[in-house]
């Protein structure tokens, strides 16, 4: 902000001071001046007085004598004075004696002293005689003209009122000068600093102290006034630092510091926002703790509050696979699992909290036991908004503590089941081995050139207890999750290793072994040693045993993959690719790969007489494989039309329910030795037996 000139207070005073030094310096000339009037006018009675008293006695002596000349000479004498106009000797009732007058002086300032003094003024004289008698003989009188006084006395009020005038605009200068200097000029540099003050940190730029200033009122005001900006400054931190805290306790929990209601709302929003473009899914997993109340009552509040703060810790862990964690208050905290393929992923999640439960907490030198129940709902099945969600969880939460405890529970029924079968199973799965519920069944594999049985593939089976038999498709991928498909992975490589031993001792020396491989398994480091060392053990010759892996294992890392196969097939054993065409895989990689065999997936084989699209499948398949070098067979022949159409095309092996199911060891001997037996004798097709 510029200060404009014109409204400064120094000039505003220089006006006031002005006009008042002008007003009464008038005054008091003018007061001189009607002074000087009144002295002016005793001068001229004075002079009057003088001139008579000086002429008295000559006057007297020319009446005496009625000396006419003498009465001129004394005339005469009085007309040296220039102020004297008229004057006369004699008696008032004779003639006079003497007497004369002349013209008014002419003098430019009479106009205007003639008002005030009178134009002209009498003053006479008694011309006494001497004593004892004292006769009167007559007057002197003489006229004085006011105009000779009037000229000085106009010279001084002139130079009175000039001089008046002058001091008072002398004065106002100074004042001017010494406030401008004084006040003005400091105050409009503070102005300045105070416009460079930058209002969020007020006291970043304090106001400088002026030079000469220290201790008077500029210097307080200083002091003062950066003393208010400091305090300014404080209180703005301290309120900002309020409003952080208010914005804190609104958006988090106090006890925990984890987000709350308001705050797990505004992240749950953005996460479905960006896994509804995705077409990902999101678990909400609420956890309510069971009896909290009674921990409470039982330990003391205090116990309770830190039993919440290991809890929310422990819920922390697990921070890497979650999207969101917060704490609805009470003993209710929320998960939320963004990104998920499947709703086991958060049944997992789910189980692997209670089982972090199971660790007591320890509080005070004492073990507490916490339990928990979790309410699951999933997007975008059970709701697709944020309120939804997070309703049905807890609803879900609460309804499964009205029936059992320690344990979650999806929303909708049939997944909530679904998930507890799994769990189940995979629970039951870690003993299975152990406990001889599996077992491998053994499907033939054909070779169209004599339709002898060059191959069986191993499959596994698992007799569970209560069920009975579970899909390996359900069983496998339970295995893969839990680790245990290592092991139970060994076990089959050693099953079949030994099974085709005994098979090759039987005779059938030339019987190949096909084993499926799971990724996991793959990506194994130990495999190829074990592999090599059961080729050893049991004095398999090379490529009797063929590993089938599938394309979307493979494709996951297919320089890792490369090298797995690579040191398997170094170990003696052949390579299959399953399933194949199921994939989202390129060609290309077929190239790059270590691969023997391709095995068509028994989806397009089925299809094949009806479906134009599986027929070009598999045509084109046989063709690739062909070119590549790579034998090729078909998986699912289950007619003969689909074995004529196949063969027709060139597939070298085939495998299905035309030549027969998958067979327990001891039938498949039989099965062998039937197929050796009618091959010696016959050209016939197996598939009759
Ligand atoms: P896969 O390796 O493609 O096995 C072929 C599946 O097709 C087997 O199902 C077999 O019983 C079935 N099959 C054979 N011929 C026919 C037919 O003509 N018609 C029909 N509809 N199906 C036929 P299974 O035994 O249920 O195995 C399913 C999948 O489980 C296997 O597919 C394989 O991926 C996996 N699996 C089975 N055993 C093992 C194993 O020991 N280890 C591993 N890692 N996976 C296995
Ligand atoms: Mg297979
Ligand atoms: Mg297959």
């Amino acid at each position: 902000m510029k200060l404009d000139l014109k409204n400064s207070l120094s000039l505003k005073l220089l006006r006031v001071v002005l006009l008042s030094a002008l007003i009464v310096g008038v005054v008091l000339s003018l007061a001189q001046i009607v002074f000087d009037v009144y002295k002016t006018r005793q001068a001229v009675a004075n002079d009057a007085h003088r001139i008579l008293g000086m002429f008295r006695d000559p006057s007297t002596q020319a009446v005496y004598s009625l000396d006419r000349e003498m009465g001129m000479q004394v005339i005469e004498g009085l007309f040296q004075h220039e102020s004297v106009r008229m004057a006369t000797i004699g008696h008032p009732n004779e003639p006079m004696l003497a007497e004369k007058s002349r013209e008014k002086v002419d003098i430019p300032t009479r106009w205007l002293t003639d008002p005030i003094l009178g134009k002209e003024q009498n003053f006479s004289t008694q011309l006494v005689g001497r004593g004892p008698y004292s006769e009167y003989y007559g007057d002197l009188s003489i006229t004085l003209d006011t105009a000779p006084y009037g000229e000085s006395f106009v010279t001084n009020s002139v130079i009175i009122f000039i001089s008046g005038v002058l001091r008072a605009l002398a004065m106002s200068l100074v004042l001017y000068l010494v406030y401008h200097l004084l006040l003005t000029k400091p105050l409009s540099k503070i102005i300045e600093h105070l416009s460079n003050i930058n209002p969020d940190r007020p006291s970043e730029h304090k106001l400088p102290m002026l030079k000469g200033n220290e201790k008077n009122e500029l210097g307080l005001w200083i002091n003062t006034a950066n003393q208010l900006l400091c305090s300014i400054e404080r209180n703005t931190n301290l309120r900002r630092e309020a409003e952080n805290s208010l914005l804190r306790m609104a958006q988090y929990d106090f006890l925990t510091g984890l987000p709350n209601r308001q705050q797990l709302q505004q992240q749950l929003d953005q996460i479905l926002g960006d896994s509804g473009r995705l077409q990902r899914r999101v678990a909400v997993l609420c956890v309510g703790l069971d009896d909290f109340k009674g921990i409470n009552e039982q330990f003391s509040y205090q116990t309770g509050d830190q039993l919440l703060l290991a809890l929310s810790d422990r819920l922390r862990s697990h921070s890497g696979r979650l999207g969101a964690l917060a704490r609805l208050g009470g003993d209710q905290f929320v998960l939320v699992q963004a990104g998920i393929e499947q709703p086991y992923e958060a049944a997992e999640l789910a189980q692997s909290v209670l089982d972090d439960l199971d660790n007591p907490f320890m509080l005070d030198q004492q073990q507490v036991r916490l339990r928990a129940t979790i309410g699951i709902t999933l997007f975008p099945e059970d709701g697709d908004t944020t309120e939804k969600l997070l309703q049905k969880a807890e609803q879900t939460m609460t309804l499964a503590k009205s029936r059992s405890r320690n344990r979650y529970q999806f929303y909708i029924a049939s997944v909530d089941s679904e998930m507890r079968r799994r769990r189940e199973l995979e629970k039951d799965l870690r003993d299975a081995l152990a406990l001889n519920q599996l077992h491998l069944v053994y499907q033939p594999q054909i070779d169209y050139r004599d339709h002898s049985v060059v191959g069986v593939e191993a499959l596994l089976r698992w007799q569970h207890p209560e069920h009975g038999s579970v899909p390996p498709d359900l069983f496998i991928p339970l295995a893969e999750q839990n680790g245990s498909i290592i092991p139970i992975g060994e076990w089959i490589l050693d099953q079949t290793c030994r099974q085709l031993r005994e098979w090759h001792d039987q005779g059938f020396t030339e019987l190949r072994m096909a084993v499926n491989l799971s990724t996991v398994q793959l990506h194994h480091a130990e495999l190829p040693r074990v592999v090599n060392n059961l080729m050893q053990v049991y004095r398999l010759p090379r490529r009797s045993l063929e590993l089938e892996v599938t394309e979307t294992g493979l494709m996951e890392d297919i320089n890792t993959a490369a090298q797995h196969l690579l040191s398997l097939r170094r170990s003696g054993a052949l390579i299959a690719i399953d399933d194949f065409g199921t994939g989202y895989s390129s060609l290309s990689y077929l190239k790059s790969l270590p691969l023997d065999k391709i095995k068509i997936d028994k989806s397009f084989v089925q299809d094949l007489l009806d479906d134009e699209d599986d027929a070009t499948i598999v045509r084109a398949i046989i063709q690739l494989g062909k070119s590549l070098g790579m034998q090729v067979i078909a998986e699912g022949v289950e007619t003969v039309a689909q074995e004529a159409y196949i063969i027709a095309q060139g597939c070298n092996e085939g495998q299905g329910y035309l030549y027969s199911k998958p067979l327990p060891p001891r039938e498949l001997t039989a099965y062998l030795k039937q197929a050796r037996r009618l091959n010696s004798t016959s050209t016939a097709n197996p598939a009759t037996l």
